[in-house]
């Protein structure tokens, strides 16, 4: 037996196909509601993460992300962008990778394609968070911003909340098409709409899910009725907001992690102290969601680390099982392990003609 095998310093490579893997084996339906399951269980343990806000590098085009978070057992990152002019070039606005680490050793266990994983977890969240905020017999949503969390945003609403029917929106009718074509074997209802207003009409949630760099105003508070639930997924950075800020007041607004969400979401629009209630509380039943079927609930969300580490974890349970995990080596395999040297296997060349610029 290997060495790499005895002590397992392998690490476990979880590609983007290994993820369409999972999800044609186990279906949408299965794959979002496992997201959503291992993202309550992490919610209903929320004391034991040690959180912080994520780590962002702003460019003049986008921004680059860190999000760390560890419990007792595992530490995780992820590292995601978001560039809203990548499609031009002919690239996803978002892209994401991240680690699944052994705090014992602090050896990397997992490397995962955090990119699909990224766009289940948000609208695996967004479900939770509905099925505590939005009225209960809800069944029409709107959708503005038809990319690539759109089809996530839909499924996980229909499947979990039980959505039949979706009326859409965006600039580009060209995604809405997509939108509606990727959708079309759903037994869903898809509308295509002439404009944000026209969507969100009749519409029990909104969802809005775009990519501008800009403080924009998607949503005005003359397209918000009394018990609509809004499911605000694309303001999750300084500068990139979706809501005219008056739709907070009328709202009750719900966060998750609140130290992130003050300088990344639709909160860095109103006054620093503007109330909020706290998902966590709200999964633990410490505090309620939707208190009145005419209230107006607000999910501000900006996606936080512990949705990674969950959906990292997920991950990782679903490809061994299913015995998709690519064992790669990522850390040296070492005889000594205090001689890392060694592995080089340069010590010959040296001993015979010092310097060695390169072997031949
Ligand atoms: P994308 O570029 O694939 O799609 C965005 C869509 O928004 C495009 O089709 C664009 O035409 C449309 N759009 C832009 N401005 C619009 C407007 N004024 N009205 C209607 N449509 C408009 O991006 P994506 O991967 O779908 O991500 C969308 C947003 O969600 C990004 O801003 C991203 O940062 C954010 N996001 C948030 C979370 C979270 O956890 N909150 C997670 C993932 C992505």
């Amino acid at each position: 037996m290997s060495k790499l095998t005895q002590l397992n310093l392998s690490t476990g490579l979880i590609r983007p196909q290994d993820v369409a893997h999972i999800v044609q084996r186990q279906g949408m339906k299965q794959t979002l509601e496992g997201v959503m399951n291992y993202i309550l269980s992490d919610y209903l343990r929320w004391d034991e993460f040690d959180k912080s806000a994520r780590v962002a590098k702003y460019v003049q085009d986008g921004v680059m992300e860190l999000m760390p978070i560890a419990d007792k057992q595992n530490y995780s990152f992820k590292y995601v962008n978001c560039h809203p002019h990548n499609p031009k070039e002919g690239l996803s606005t978002v892209l994401a990778f991240g680690a699944l680490v052994d705090n014992s050793t602090g050896k990397p266990d997992v490397i995962c394609e955090l990119t699909l994983s990224t766009a289940f977890r948000t609208a695996a969240m967004s479900a939770l968070a509905a099925k505590h905020l939005a009225r209960s017999n809800s069944r029409r949503m709107a959708l503005i911003g038809n990319g690539c969390q759109s089809e996530f945003q839909a499924l996980a609403f229909h499947y979990l909340l039980g959505i039949e029917e979706l009326s859409i929106y965006d600039i580009d009718r060209a995604a809405s098409q997509k939108l509606a074509d990727n959708l079309r074997h759903t037994g869903m209802t898809v509308e295509i709409a002439e404009s944000v207003a026209d969507a969100v009409r009749d519409a029990d949630i909104v969802t809005t899910v775009t990519a501008e760099y800009s403080r924009a105003h998607i949503l005005t508070p003359d397209m918000i009725r009394p018990g609509m639930h809004i499911n605000a997924v694309g303001g999750d950075c300084p500068g990139k907001t979706e809501l005219h800020p008056d739709i907070l007041s009328q709202a009750t607004v719900f966060v998750e992690f609140e130290p992130q969400t003050r300088v990344e979401g639709e909160l860095q629009n109103v006054s620093p102290d503007f109330p909020v209630q706290h998902l966590w509380q709200v999964f633990q039943g410490q505090t309620k969601g939707r208190e009145r079927e005419e209230q107006i609930t607000l999910f501000d969300s900006v996606g936080f680390a512990l949705e990674d580490f969950s959906v990292l974890v997920y991950m990782r349970d679903t490809a061994s099982k299913l015995g998709l995990m690519q064992p790669i080596s990522l850390v040296p395999d070492l005889a000594d392990p205090k001689d890392l040297f060694s592995y080089l296997g340069v010590g010959q060349i040296l001993r015979e003609a010092e310097p060695v610029a390169a072997l031949p």
